[in-house]
């Protein structure tokens, strides 16, 4: 009985605190670039075609994972969103901030997890409304911005 409540504690041992960003997400977990992440986050939200982009996101916590992918109901993936806890997964292993799920995942955070129906052609249900909706094309835009600035075509501001 005390071993088994031991190991819930330790189960349930909080992941350390990296930063808090300026929407409000609380990122936890393996070591990050934090200056890096806030830009994400601002490139993203001030992208996003979502009224109050940022706000949506307060109270978030982002938990920054080892390695770069994990098996999650069923499926390889670089991250995963539950939006009913609040908690946006992410595997932190890639070689630059702007190659994990973050901006993905604090995406389907501002959606909160919705997927409304029709499918548009060529996203899947997880996505379905990315390409009308005009999100999809944020999130790459966003990417994008730093994959410019890694190739020396936009200085880092
Ligand atoms: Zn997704």
């Amino acid at each position: 009985m005390r071993a088994a409540a031991l190991l819930l504690l330790a189960s349930c041992a909080p992941e350390p605190v990296r930063c808090v960003t300026t929407c409000g997400v609380t990122i936890v977990g393996e070591a990050v670039d934090c200056a890096e992440f806030q830009r994400l986050e601002d490139e993203l939200t001030r992208r996003l075609p979502i009224t109050n982009a940022c706000g949506r996101l307060d109270s978030y916590t982002a938990v920054a994972l080892p390695g770069r992918t994990s098996t999650h109901e069923g499926r390889s993936v670089e991250g995963w969103s539950d939006c009913a806890w609040r908690a946006v997964y992410f595997h932190a292993d890639w070689w630059k901030p702007w190659r994990t799920a973050f901006v993905h995942e604090l995406t389907h955070a501002v959606q909160e997890c919705r997927t409304p129906l029709p499918v548009d052609e060529g996203e899947d249900i997880d996505h379905s409304d990315w390409t009308r909706s005009g999100v999809g094309k944020a999130v790459r835009d966003a990417q994008q911005r730093f994959i410019d600035e890694d190739n020396g075509l936009n200085p880092k501001p």
